[in-house]
């Protein structure tokens, strides 16, 4: 096959894949089939490039380091709402471009605040959100839950079957360990704010995936924004690099505080790592002990 035609074939595997198609071509054509089985060139698309990586987002968000809650002075850099944009063609600089009408919800940018904004105003703008390929599998979009003038707020990693289910955040197994360990520093739920990086239930509670993170994440960083909480409480490694962009082991870095924004912020093990690892429940009842103490202090 000329290579021109293999490499556009290609284009159009990669774009179907992105759309979370797999099975499309395999059933018609065994060639297709086998390119597309063949490694995926090292930048097949050039919008792949083109996207705002979540290392490029990190850079956006206002610097954080780590500080002790001592020492913690309050940080005055610009609101960490990153100017992340939706690509406008899944395909922009490839040689044959796909037919992208079929598919045009795919490409409603993310909105940008034009000032300051209510969680509702952000929960409107969600609207019925068709931005990634979450939105196919999904039976609730979970926005996240809560005082929206809370001064903690937990970040989880993105709906499970129950969340999915009741259209609420951390309802499940996990949810009722988060509960547990809110009122053992003496807070209620209602006193808090629930949400997650992603806002729609990852089929098989797979971890989100880059491109989700990318497309969702904008809305999390405009309800921290709205909340401005005193503590962010990241919970596990993906909310962790999403918020504060650290990619080391939740076992190292957890327990201690960073800036974000106006806010701290604090990573500690997910509770549904916990209900798989009981032992470790240590770490999460010190780390919550960190976080009484912190709200404590004025
Ligand atoms: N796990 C999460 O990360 N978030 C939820 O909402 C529930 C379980």
């Amino acid at each position: 096959m000329d290579e021109s035609i293999r490499q556009a074939l290609t284009n159009w595997l990669e774009f179907y894949r992105e759309l979370g198609i797999e099975d499309f071509y395999r059933r018609r054509t065994g060639t297709l089939a086998g390119a597309e089985s063949k490694p995926r060139p090292a930048a097949p698309l050039a919008a792949v490039s083109e996207r705002p990586s979540v290392e490029a987002r990190v850079d956006a968000r206002p610097a954080r380091t780590a500080v002790s809650p001592e020492s913690a002075r309050p940080v005055t850099s610009a609101p960490p709402v990153p100017p992340v944009q939706v690509p406008r063609t899944a395909v922009a600089a490839a040689p044959i471009r796909p037919p992208v009408a079929s598919f045009s919800l795919f490409e409603t940018p993310v909105p940008k605040p034009t000032g300051p904004e209510t969680l509702d105003e952000i929960r409107a703008d969600l609207g019925d959100c068709q931005r990634c390929k979450l939105a196919r599998g999904r039976k609730n979009i979970v926005f996240g839950e809560g005082n929206p003038h809370a001064e903690l707020v937990f970040v989880g990693e993105g709906p499970g079957a129950d969340e999915d289910e009741q259209g609420l955040p951390f309802v499940g197994r996990a949810g009722q360990l988060l509960n547990r360990m809110i009122q053992a520093i003496g807070m209620k739920r209602a006193e808090v704010y629930i949400c997650n990086i992603v806002k729609c239930r990852p089929p098989g509670n797979r971890t989100p995936e880059k491109d989700e993170i990318e497309i969702c994440s904008p809305f999390l960083f405009r309800q921290l924004e709205t909340i401005q909480p005193r503590l962010i409480c990241c919970l596990g490694a993906p909310a962790v690099k999403t918020v504060l962009g650290i990619k080391e082991g939740i076992t190292r870095i957890h327990g201690q505080f960073y800036d974000f924004a106006k806010s701290k912020a604090l990573a500690t093990v997910h509770p549904a790592y916990v209900l798989r690892n009981p032992r470790e429940e240590k770490i999460l009842r010190e780390d919550f002990e960190k976080i009484r103490e912190f709200l404590k202090g004025k």
